[in-house]
């Protein structure tokens, strides 16, 4: 899991979405934890509490702050069809599977190498995207063909430039042979990708099966990252 999504603390709020809970740790409170955390620990927790969208998911409900990212694509490129069958991959905490249910999705099923909480009306699947089979899995657990397909899917990075960049593009085309094959025909496919790297490959392929092929940077995305994503709308 990247830095930017691990999940939101959640605290009291009016309404949770699906999957979200009232209980809690407001802000004012001690983390009694943090000076037995590693130095990236206590800053990941430090950077969490001074951004205003980890402040905004922990308020409404919402398991990440990845969360608005969805919902300013979809805002802005009407994704979340009402009664749309949708398959997340990477899906851990649960930030878009509330989304996508959230705004009308009837079938929403979740990969992740992670448990994932319980959400009501979703369908969790702990594995890895990769292995063999899981594909199969996640079809099956649908019950019909995606109408789309979501990949967040971030591996946790070593350091090492070359392998990471292999590691990200290797995701992005994994993700997008399954949506490429099982996605109904006006489907749409949204992909994590990375500013600078490599994905030309994946890229060309997406321009010959969807009608179009948008890079998308949410204003949730933080501005210093390289994170941009791939939507890529209306499967031929
Ligand atoms: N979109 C999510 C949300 O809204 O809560 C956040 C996803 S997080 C950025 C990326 C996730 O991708 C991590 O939880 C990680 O475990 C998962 N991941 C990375 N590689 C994976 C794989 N091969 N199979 C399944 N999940 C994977």
């Amino acid at each position: 899991m990247s830095e930017d999504e691990k999940p939101a603390e959640r605290r009291r709020m009016v309404k949770p979405p699906t999957g979200g809970t009232a209980a809690g740790r407001g802000m004012g409170q001690k983390i009694k934890t943090a000076d037995k955390k590693s130095m990236s620990s206590q800053q990941w927790i430090k950077r969490q509490l001074a951004d205003p969208w980890s402040e905004r998911a922990r308020a409404e409900g919402w398991r990440s702050r990845a969360a608005f990212k969805l919902m300013q694509m979809d805002d802005h490129l009407g994704l979340i069809k009402p009664g749309c069958r949708v398959i997340d991959l990477g899906a851990a905490p649960g930030g878009w599977v509330q989304v996508a249910l959230d705004r009308g999705a009837k079938a929403v099923v979740g990969v992740d190498l992670l448990p994932i909480e319980h959400i009501a009306g979703a369908e969790l699947i702990q594995a890895d995207f990769t292995h063999a089979g899981v594909d199969r899995q996640l079809m099956e657990a649908l019950g019909g063909a995606p109408d789309l397909v979501l990949s967040d899917m971030a591996h946790n990075t070593i350091g090492h430039r070359q392998t990471d960049h292999l590691k990200i593009i290797a995701l992005i085309e994994i993700a997008a042979d399954f949506a490429i094959r099982t996605l109904k025909p006006g489907g749409a496919f949204v992909t994590k990708n990375f500013q600078g790297g490599n994905a030309g490959g994946v890229l060309a392929r997406l321009r010959e099966e969807f009608e179009t092929v948008k890079p998308f940077k949410p204003e949730a995305s933080r501005k210093g990252s390289s994170e941009v994503y791939l939507v890529a709308t209306n499967r031929r």
